[in-house]
């Protein structure tokens, strides 16, 4: 997850008219049960512009997702079949009214027009609701940072808000297969969309995709996908539509592609297979937020639920252990830690069929 529990973050940032306001809400739901078997609806929304996992790896990705949930939590999770669908389709499904109303919360990177100093304040409130400490974010982030003894949060978040950006630049120059730019004058790229589909009418738990997600926004923004620069892997969130409250979002185009700007940021290069393997196995990371709501636990390395560091998904996966991290062994482990929240005017402007 890149970010979750974002209605005290906006409401401490007041970054705007249309999301300071609200009424923000916790989601009644409780966490699924060590022992249970689950079964998620997935589908699978594609760019025809981008490279893309065949059906025969997508069937990777799950399997591994499947047995990396049974290994560290002792959960059975069942997919149904994957329903395919356009990017230009799944995008249909945001409410309009809410749209607009999520635009401000958007740091403009490609007209740029952002507010620099709102977006480190984003990522301090974002490390201050987590109860994120300095040491366990230095722990976690100290090796990619320029300046690797911030002397507080505050710190911290102008350093990771000064690297998220200039990443992000470099971002804007890979090409797709066309010759383009991946990323294009679309709003696919954008977080703020996906964090806001689940206020739609969407009929998933899980949406896998091959859109590239890189942005910039005033709330939500964690230190994994800062130091990346803006680069989303999976998130978890709120969902009108699931009984989990929430549903998770992961794009494949972090284990696929190939561009020089990725593979810096990789440990070494994937087959189609390990990347298959990989996705699958970072997909229970999020799983795991969406059935138990768990939190991060920043450089605890042997849990599934501490986030890769850049993009080096083998390494990470390496190092997980479901016996030396169990839920409860932590605070961020616990169920409950992190429960999904949502904005309960916009659910009310959006009656459902
Ligand atoms: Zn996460």
């Amino acid at each position: 997850m890149k970010r979750f529990c974002l209605a005290l973050a906006i409401l401490l940032l007041g970054c705007s008219k249309a999301t300071s306001t609200g009424d923000w809400k916790n989601a009644p739901v409780d966490p699924i049960k060590p022992g249970a078997v689950v079964k998620l609806r997935v589908a699978h929304a594609t760019n025809p512009r981008l490279a893309r996992f065949s059906p025969d790896h997508l069937r990777i990705v799950l399997a591994s997702a499947q047995l990396t949930m049974w290994k560290h939590f002792g959960i059975y999770v069942e997919f149904t079949d994957v329903a395919e669908t356009g990017i230009d389709q799944l995008f249909a499904v945001i409410p309009p009214s809410i749209r607009a109303a999520r635009v401000e919360s958007i740091y403009d990177f490609k007209s740029g027009k952002g507010d620099r100093h709102m977006l480190a304040a984003g990522i301090h409130n974002t490390l201050t609701e987590r109860k994120t400490s300095l040491e366990d974010a230095l722990t976690f982030a100290a090796p990619y940072l320029p300046d690797a003894h911030p002397k507080d949060l505050m710190s911290l978040s102008e350093s990771l808000s000064t690297i998220m950006l200039e990443r992000l630049e470099h971002w804007r120059h890979i090409t797709a297969a066309d010759g383009t730019p991946v990323i294009d004058a679309s709003p696919y790229n954008e977080w703020v969309y996906w964090d806001t589909l689940g206020y739609g009418n969407l009929q998933y738990d899980l949406v896998l995709t091959n859109q590239f997600i890189a942005s910039a926004e005033y709330y939500g923004v964690d230190i994994h996908s800062a130091i990346r620069g803006g680069v989303t892997v999976g998130t978890t969130s709120y969902s009108r539509n699931s009984q989990y409250s929430s549903y998770v979002f992961m794009s494949t185009f972090p284990f696929t592609d190939t561009s020089e700007n990725t593979r810096q940021l990789r440990d070494g290069d994937y087959s189609e297979e390990l990347a298959a393997e990989l996705a699958g196995a970072y997909l229970a990371h999020e799983i795991g937020h969406l059935l138990f709501q768990l939190g991060h636990p920043f450089g605890q390395k042997s849990c599934v639920m501490n986030p890769a560091s850049l993009l080096r998904f083998r390494e990470w996966f390496n190092q997980i252990n479901g016996q030396d991290c169990p839920i409860g062994s932590r605070p961020e482990m616990r169920a409950g830690a992190i429960p999904p929240s949502f904005n309960q005017d916009w659910v009310k402007m959006t009656p459902q069929p």
